[in-house]
């Protein structure tokens, strides 16, 4: 084994580089090992980021990263009814996710962080139930004090410390694919498009950039995504017209966990964060902005216990209480959410599309504030009759619909 460092991170992904920074800049010995030779590719992500969250997290983006500043959404049912949410400041940037996550790791190298790139992580090295390094592909070791598992969305290392991992039939599979055009569609607005036969058990997306390309992709819980994806493009009353003139440049496949946080996240000598917890929105499998927060906590809880010299798991579970104190209630109100809406037939959808653009909600939802915070945000717009109506009619096809299941 080589000489011991501070801290290992395990995925120079933005969660992986986020915790890194924050735990480099306060002074700990920092060592990120990502499989690639190189952090932000191959890219997966439609990169759609509240601005405001982005704030409070103290990133500022840099331009280039920004491919698009987004207005709002239109959110088109099942049927084709549209219901158009359009606030009157920028709400979200779409980023590059390539630079975004360039961005961060070169933050993380600039407060001290080490990157080994070609790097991949083979196994955990335990000793008596603690963690104490990593094992790389081939011969090497690295030992630790502490390990930040920011793999992904995956529990390999996660299971080898005994943790309890994600669901198989809980991972969403999302497809995305850049094309070089559309038509008619508002260069600040995204569309979201629902419906079993488009995206079961998730939502379609096409979101454009202001160089006149667009991202185009959904998820799914069933099926093949490559053929939802075709059909989408070609055969959506709705969305086919816009993309009828369309060519991908790029595609790609990827996992989503759904299923919420996972419920330990701690263990001796080891913390797991972003994907690689489940710390992910289930309404919108968004996970950047809860990753972030989460690894922007781990990676103070780390540096925390590197100063005291303190790496049990009983003080490592400061993160567990203190993510949970910030994110917990969002993510299980958000799995509730996405529980409701799975049960929700495509013809409630449409009634509830159409309900939202009848009763002018887009006023109301203006005042939610920040979007990543969806429970909060729900319970602050509920007393607008007009929301108060679409969250009790919502509510009411829910209950219906699940008693008749
Ligand atoms: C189609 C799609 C669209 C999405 N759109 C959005 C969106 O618009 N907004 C949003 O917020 N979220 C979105 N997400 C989710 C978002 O991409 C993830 O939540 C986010 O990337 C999680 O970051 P992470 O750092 O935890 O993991 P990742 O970004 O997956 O990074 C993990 C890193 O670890 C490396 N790695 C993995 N295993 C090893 C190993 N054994 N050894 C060394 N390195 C390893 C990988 O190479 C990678 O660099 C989308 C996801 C998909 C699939």
């Amino acid at each position: 084994m080589n000489k011991k460092t501070d801290i290992i991170v395990v995925g120079g992904g933005p969660c992986g580089s986020y915790a890194a920074y924050t735990a480099a800049k306060h002074g700990a010995e920092v060592t990120v090992c990502e499989e690639h030779e190189d952090v932000g590719g191959p890219r997966h992500c439609a990169g759609h980021l509240n601005i405001s969250s982005l704030k409070r997290l103290g990133i500022r983006v840099p331009q280039d990263v920004i491919e698009n500043i987004i207005k709002g959404a239109v959110f088109i049912s099942p049927s084709g009814k549209q219901f158009v949410l359009r606030c009157s400041n920028p709400v979200t940037y779409v980023v590059n996710r390539e630079l975004f996550d360039k961005h961060l790791a070169e933050l993380a190298m600039q407060s001290g962080a080490d990157y080994r790139f070609k790097s991949r992580v083979k196994s955990l090295v335990l000793d008596t139930g603690s963690v104490k390094g990593v094992a790389l592909q081939g011969e090497e070791k690295l030992k630790a004090n502490i390990v930040i598992d920011a793999e992904g969305c995956s529990s390999k290392l996660l299971k080898q410390t005994g943790l309890k991992g994600l669901k198989s039939g809980m991972v969403a599979r999302g497809i995305q694919t850049e094309v070089d055009g559309f038509e008619d569609i508002e260069e600040d607005m995204v569309e979201v498009y629902f419906g079993r036969n488009v995206a079961p058990g998730f939502f379609a997306w096409i979101i454009p950039r202001k160089d006149g390309t667009a991202k185009v992709g959904l998820a799914t819980r069933t099926g093949n995504p490559q053929d939802y994806l075709r059909r989408f493009m070609e055969k959506h009353p709705v969305a086919s017209k816009k993309l009828k003139k369309s060519s991908p440049t790029y595609t790609s496949i990827h996992p989503i966990p759904m299923e919420g946080p996972l419920p330990r996240t701690v263990s001796s000598g080891f913390l797991a964060v972003g994907d690689a917890a489940s710390q992910v929105k289930p309404t919108t499998g968004g996970g950047v902005i809860f990753g972030l927060t989460c690894a922007q906590i781990a990676g103070e809880v780390a540096w925390e216990a590197v100063n005291v010299q303190d790496f049990s798991e009983t003080f490592l579970s400061s993160y567990q209480r203190r993510w949970k104190r910030v994110a917990g209630f969002e993510l299980n109100t958000m799995l509730r959410m996405r529980k409701m809406l799975d049960s929700l037939s495509d013809r409630r959808l449409d009634n509830i599309i159409g309900l939202c653009s009848k009763l002018n909600v887009d006023n109301v939802l203006e005042k939610a504030g920040d979007l990543d915070f969806q429970g909060r945000s729900l319970i602050s717009v509920a007393k607008y009759p007009g929301t108060a109506a679409v969250i009790s009619y919502f509510i009411f096809s829910w209950l219906t619909s699940t008693t008749r299941q």
